[in-house]
């Protein structure tokens, strides 16, 4: 075994060869060089279980591939072609253009983050932002923070600690990627009481589960699960009333940050900030990354004295939005301000898109592929714990052929493999291409991959 060991090249040899060479040109010699030694142990141990000693040429080979496996950009962008309008496994929303160069601007050089450029003295990272979220939703105060999972703990941390909250029992669930919402109750310092079944829940019920020690009433909106046929849950408006009479603060976990009537687009209606603020909630909590279309954010709205609480809290700070965020969710404010949310949020440009505009994409991508594809009736979704079960009328491209090897599987496969990957979806054993999630300029990188695709 030892002779043949000998048989490996060294490290110095591998070093100089020509592929090696480059790839210590492009990163560094001390990064390449860490590469090579973590080969060349594999090459040890897969030589001392009997394998074959390696050529160099194929040792080089696999020290590319631990290079652009290890160093890639990442995350790498993707063709949304699934119709899923928000994906938390896709980024969620994208940006607009406003809303990207306003966050470039802000990270390459310095700025008045918290500066007031008047007095010359320290300023307040929230007071731009904060008034322009009060303009969009009729809040009395707002701040943001990291996301909204952060926000819902620090506003719990900060109004109901060591205090119970009390939740209905349909709406103690688990939002995703195992955020339930007992837990971040738990680690707020709040005590969960929770009232009413999984299907009904009544004011009475919430009113019969007051004590000295109620903190808050928390209502939660169902985003990502639909509680269909013999259900009852408490109007806003009436558990409000109840909080107001017993002087207890109602807090409401909205989700999406919906600023505009969905009800306009052909969807079920989703609770709007607007409302929640209307009906005289004390502190409602949403995402800037789902239907506000902005970058990952969690707002806060709610009246001054509140606000103020959570603002002061120690794990505020923990959970601060960064400047790019600030930027970013500044300019996404601003198109609602504009009323130009339509046709510059990329959200929004996608939920109001037509059928028959899709339909005339859809065409033109079928005649482009050909190979057996035709433009078939579909559905859209918008996803990302918004509207569980609404969809919007699409029209898709269906690819006839799984190309010339595997069947369906594999063709999606392929189309998520490369340099431009293509996410379609698969239904009825075909791949199915919607051409409302693929955003203007990406069309002939996906035919592109499609083409190859189809044909490899
Ligand atoms: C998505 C969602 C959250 C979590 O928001 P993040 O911004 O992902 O932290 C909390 N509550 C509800 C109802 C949601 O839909």
């Amino acid at each position: 075994m030892s002779t043949r060991l000998r048989d490996l090249p060294s490290v110095d040899r591998v070093l100089s060869e020509e592929r090696i060479v480059r790839l210590i040109a492009r990163y560094s010699r001390r990064a390449v060089t860490d590469l090579v030694r973590a080969e060349m142990a594999a090459c040890r141990e897969a030589i001392g279980i009997g394998g074959p000693v390696p050529a160099l040429a194929e040792i080089a080979a696999a020290i590319e591939r631990r290079a652009s496996d290890r160093w890639k950009e990442w995350p790498g962008g993707v063709i949304n072609a699934t119709g899923v309008i928000l994906h938390t496994n896709l980024g969620r929303a994208p940006l607009s253009r406003a809303a990207l160069d306003a966050a470039e601007r802000t990270s390459a050089g310095y700025n008045d983050l918290e500066l007031d450029m008047e007095t010359g003295k320290r300023g307040s990272r929230q007071a731009h932002l904060s008034r322009l979220v009060c303009e969009v939703t009729g809040a009395a105060a707002a701040m943001a923070v990291n996301n909204n999972a952060s926000a819902m703990l620090v506003g719990l941390a900060a109004v109901a600690a060591g205090k119970e909250v009390i939740v209905s029992r349909g709406e103690a669930v688990e939002i995703g990627g195992g955020f339930r919402i007992p837990d971040v109750l738990g680690q707020s310092g709040a005590t969960l009481v929770e009232v009413g079944t999984t299907n009904r829940t009544y004011t009475r019920d919430y009113a019969n589960a007051i004590t000295e020690n109620t903190g808050a009433i928390l209502s939660v909106h169902s985003s990502n699960f639909l509680v269909s046929g013999f259900t009852h849950s408490p109007d806003l408006q009436e558990l409000v009333r109840l909080g107001a009479e017993r002087n207890i603060p109602v807090m409401h976990d909205l989700g999406s940050g919906c600023l505009l009537d969905t009800a306009d687009f052909g969807l079920a209606h989703e609770p709007m900030p607007q409302e929640s603020m209307a009906a005289g909630v004390s502190l409602a909590f949403f995402s800037g990354d789902k239907l506000l279309g902005g970058p990952q954010a969690g707002i806060i709205i709610g009246n001054e004295a509140l606000v103020s609480d959570v603002s002061s809290h120690p794990l505020a700070r923990a959970v601060r939005i960064d400047k790019a965020g600030i930027s970013a969710l500044s300019a996404t404010l601003m198109h609602y301000i504009k009323e130009e949310a339509t046709s510059e949020i990329p959200v929004w440009r996608m939920i109001s898109r037509t059928t028959s505009d899709i339909g005339s994409t859809a065409d033109r991508w079928a005649e482009s592929i050909g190979q057996g594809c035709n433009v078939v009736d579909g559905l859209s979704t918008i996803g990302g714990g918004s509207l569980p079960g609404e969809v919007i009328n699409s029209r898709l491209v269906r690819l006839g052929s799984t190309g010339r090897t595997g069947g369906t599987d594999a063709l999606a496969q392929r189309l998520r493999s490369g340099v431009n990957p293509v996410l379609g979806r698969i239904e009825d054993d075909s791949v199915l291409l919607d051409p409302r999630t693929v955003l203007p300029g990406q069309e002939d990188t996906l035919l592109k991959t499609v083409s190859h695709a189809l044909n490899s």
